[in-house]
């Protein structure tokens, strides 16, 4: 029986033509393209570790957060200026305000800075502000989206959508290459599915990178902060999804020392920076004795 609208993994050399690896294999296949953000390379031999808090709150917050992540070995900064909340009575974010103070703490840490847009209207604006334009998950089909952000030319980091196909996932990330930007890297950030919510945010599927792997020559890293929504969780993932071959985190920090306030979004995710600076080294050690491995052949 024919279904409409139903496409599966055998669809994607014609779904996306110019980011499928089965298309696209004149390059070394077994190579993934690397996604430069300043000094920071995606899809290199060491993963990129992205952190930052959920939300810019204020300029103290954020300097703070920037601050700490840096020390705890971080190579990029994340805080969203424009926050897609389920209630519009929620805090929306500070706007042009918060990319303003990214900014400043990207210059004062030399941490690049990746944040949201939503609107297609605003892709020009963030982009003069932001070294990479984050796509979230709730926007993974905005068309219009991800057709401005393709045609913005700045790098795109395309989260997955919560209930996405991997063929619908990589037919988003088509729409932004179409514009002639392959600066593109995916993001796994938990699905919706059974038992979502009951001890967990989301469904971490951590099976999608392999797989992404072998369709895309694209780098992928995972979000464990919105995979989980469990602070406990948090470097479980992030190690886990390290050994699967992501090829690195993005990751919701918040002060705890004395003093800091409580973050208004998802604070039941956020890690402190001594959880993160493990974090860090475990991804450090991992690239450490996969060279070693690589090196001695064993
Ligand atoms: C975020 O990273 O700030 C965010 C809102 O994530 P997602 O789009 O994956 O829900
Ligand atoms: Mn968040």
């Amino acid at each position: 029986m024919k279904i409409a609208g139903n496409v599966g993994l055998r669809d994607l050399p014609r779904i996306c033509p110019l980011i499928s690896r089965k298309v696209q294999n004149s390059a070394d296949t077994t190579e993934t393209r690397v996604v430069q953000v300043g000094p920071v390379r995606f899809g290199d031999t060491r993963p990129v570790v992205i952190a930052g808090p959920c939300a810019v709150e204020s300029r103290e917050q954020t300097l703070a957060v920037a601050r700490a992540v840096k020390a705890a070995g971080a190579e990029m900064l994340r805080g969203g200026a424009f926050k897609p909340r389920t209630s519009p009575h929620d805090f929306q974010g500070l706007g042009v305000e918060g990319l303003k103070i990214l900014r400043e703490a990207s210059r004062e840490t030399g941490l690049p800075v990746v944040t949201e847009v939503m609107d297609p209207r605003l892709v020009e604006t963030v982009g003069e502000y932001a070294d990479m334009l984050q796509i979230g998950s709730r926007n993974m089909q905005n068309y219009p989206l991800l057709v401005e952000a393709g045609r913005s030319g700045k790098p795109v980091l395309l989260k997955r959508g919560m209930a996405a196909s991997l063929c619908e996932w990589l037919g988003a990330a088509e729409y932004v290459a179409k514009e002639g930007n392959l600066e593109i890297v995916l993001c796994e950030r938990g699905i919706k599915a059974f038992p979502a919510g009951e001890y967990s945010r989301n469904v971490l599927d951590l099976n999608v990178i392999p797989a992404v792997k072998e369709e895309t020559f694209l780098p992928v890293i995972v979000d464990p902060s919105h995979a989980t929504g469990v602070a406990s969780m948090i470097e479980g993932a992030s190690c886990a999804a390290i050994q699967y071959g992501s090829h690195g985190l993005i990751i919701e920090v918040a002060c705890d020392d004395e003093g800091s306030v409580k973050p208004k979004c998802d604070a039941a995710q956020a890690i402190n920076p001594a959880t993160l600076a493990r974090i860090v080294r475990f991804v450090t050690s991992h690239t450490e004795s996969k060279a070693m491995r690589k090196a001695h052949a064993f």
